[in-house]
């Protein structure tokens, strides 16, 4: 389990701006979250009625990490934000 602090703390060591989630089902247009001035969105520009029970901010990114079982997504979302895998517990 990773903090919200944690992903934010990355965000800023890495300068990401974007964690893409998923293409829209409808238009093909990447959906994910998007991090500025130190706060996360939501972000579903292309306006296809997408999620609206997404919830925004930090939470809901470790939510998003912190809910993930399949190892193989889960190494490559350490990979992205820059975690280090054997300091895990
Ligand atoms: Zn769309």
């Amino acid at each position: 389990m990773r903090t919200p602090e944690e992903f934010k703390r990355q965000a800023e060591v890495r300068e990401i701006t974007f964690w893409p989630s998923h293409d829209c089902s409808m238009c093909g247009a990447t959906v994910g979250t998007e991090i500025r001035d130190g706060k996360a969105s939501y972000n579903s520009s292309c306006g296809c009625g997408s999620s609206p029970n997404h919830s925004p901010g930090w939470e809901s990114v470790a939510e998003r990490y912190n809910m993930q079982r399949d190892e193989d997504v889960i190494a490559e979302m350490d990979e992205f934000w820059g975690f280090d895998k054997k300091k895990d517990a």
